[in-house]
């Protein structure tokens, strides 16, 4: 059998126009990210209609995130336009869209705004959000990472703390603006702090001539009792040393217990007057399918070998959303399991649609991991090798300079890059405040709701 299924979905009276069938089986990928892309791109120009769906109307480099936040790269070098990689696709077409709920009798997948799309297979690919592991107080006060919007506001949030620091005399106050908490000792956590210190220290007595570098202070608070957990402890320790060196105060063992938008209060009692603090201390799944999916104890979704939803054979979960065990525990949230696992759904499907007998197990394989700490200096760990140091950082460049989608952006990045090296400089040193728009606000665009 060849492209047709018998049973296909048809679509309804209330269904989006989007919906206009060839009457091939119908495919509904949820989240354009890592993984829901891969799947698209390998369903195009393959015998089923795809239909990919996101809030945002663009695919993110989130690896990169923190390079808007800190001046020197702007949102658009790390989006790609969704509409436009799929331009030539025969089969493939985006519409933005929030998914509310999945019908799971009629098959059809409802958004937010009422539309409904209906499906003959689903893939749930809607990635994760920050968790605040139900601290409410620290949720309200610390600027999270996930999407553009949060990093593009962390830029403006501290360039307003030094421009309100340059006006102020009275001491308490300008050490509170110039403190800055960076909470968690991952990879998101220790790239940020390395380039936080980078752009403070390039801007202190020089845009800012009454700011002194010595005023300024960037502290990175780690739970655990030291930075790059999932890494190898020769690693970990490097990092340490190498964002010591450029000024971080690292503190592992260090707990939050509260903070409001004046400190932060460790479990030890000790204080941190500051007027910024930053999330990048736990993500947890992010999607609409609420109780009506088995759940692990991390709250991702429940999927057997080949990554069906268990309850749900015509359903799949795949990335930072999906719970895949791997050596006893589960997959890591990264991009690279998102993306194998895309693949290896897209496969799934057309064997199916093929009436091929079902694929073997889902089976990750491990390429290594990298963190940078800024110039000159990271960590890279893959085919039992341990890299640190400017060859670490070199490999770090080529691989996502490689993954980043689209000619003109990896161009964007490498000049960025280049004039960063060269002249010191982190050129986007701009507060832009947007205003919200009611028809945009309507298709539910914006970031990921935190976990509280
Ligand atoms: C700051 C930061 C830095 C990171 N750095 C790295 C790194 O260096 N290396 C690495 O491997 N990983 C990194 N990660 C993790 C990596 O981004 C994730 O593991 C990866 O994106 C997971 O892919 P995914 O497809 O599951 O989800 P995502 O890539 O997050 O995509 C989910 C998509 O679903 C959409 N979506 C969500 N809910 C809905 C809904 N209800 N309706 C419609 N659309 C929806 C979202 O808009 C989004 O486009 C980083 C993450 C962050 C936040």
């Amino acid at each position: 059998m060849s492209g047709t299924k018998p049973g296909a979905a048809e679509p309804g009276p209330g269904d989006a126009a989007e919906t206009e069938g060839t009457g091939r089986p119908r495919v509904v990928i949820v989240g354009a990210g890592f993984g829901g892309l891969a799947c698209a791109r390998k369903l195009n120009r393959q015998p089923v209609d795809v239909l990919l769906l996101d809030r945002r109307n663009y695919h993110l480099f989130t690896p990169l995130l923190y390079q808007v936040a800190t001046s020197l790269l702007n949102p658009s070098d790390i989006a790609y336009p969704l509409r436009a990689v799929f331009r030539r696709s025969p089969n493939v077409r985006f519409h933005q869209a929030e998914v509310a709920s999945v019908d799971w009798v009629g098959r059809r997948v409802i958004t937010a705004g009422g539309q409904s799309f209906p499906y003959d297979y689903l893939v749930l690919a809607t990635g994760s959000s920050d968790n605040y592991f139900g601290n409410e107080p620290v949720a309200r006060a610390a600027i999270g990472f996930k999407g553009l919007e949060r990093a593009q506001r962390l830029r403006n949030h501290v360039l307003a703390c030094l421009e309100r620091a340059a006006a102020v005399r009275e001491p308490a106050e300008r050490t509170r603006l110039l403190t800055f908490v960076v909470v968690g000792g991952g990879p998101t956590g220790v790239e940020y702090a390395g380039a936080l210190c980078e752009l403070l220290h390039l801007v202190a007595g020089k845009d800012y001539p009454t700011l002194s570098r010595s005023e300024l202070r960037v502290v990175l608070l780690e739970g655990r009792d030291r930075l790059l957990g999932m890494f190898a402890a020769p690693l970990g320790i490097y990092a340490e040393r190498a964002l010591r060196r450029r000024g971080v105060e690292v503190r592992t063992g260090a707990m939050v217990a509260s903070a409001d938008e004046r400190t932060v209060r460790l479990s030890d009692g000790s204080a941190i007057p500051t007027a910024t603090i930053v999330w990048s201390a736990g993500v947890a799944p992010d999607d609409p399918l609420g109780d009506t999916v088995p759940r692990s104890r991390s709250r991702r979704v429940e999927v057997g070998p080949d990554l069906r939803i268990r309850g749900r054979p015509d359903a799949f979960a795949i990335g930072d959303v999906a719970s895949v065990a791997w050596g006893g525990v589960e997959l890591p949230m990264l991009s690279p399991p998102a993306m194998q696992a895309g693949r290896y759904v897209a496969r799934a499907i057309l064997r199916s649609v093929r009436g091929a007998s079902p694929p073997p197990p889902f089976r990750y394989i491990d390429k290594g991991t990298m963190a940078t700490i800024g110039r000159n200096a990271a960590v890279a760990s893959f085919a039992g090798l341990r890299l640190t140091g400017f060859v670490a950082w070199l490999a770090w460049i080529f691989v996502h300079i490689y993954y980043l989608i689209g000619f003109r952006n990896r161009l964007a990045a490498l000049m960025s890059w280049a004039w960063n090296y060269l002249r010191w400089d982190r050129p986007i040193r701009i507060i832009v405040e947007a205003e919200p728009d009611p028809v945009v606000e309507a298709l539910g665009a914006g970031p990921p709701r935190p976990h509280r």
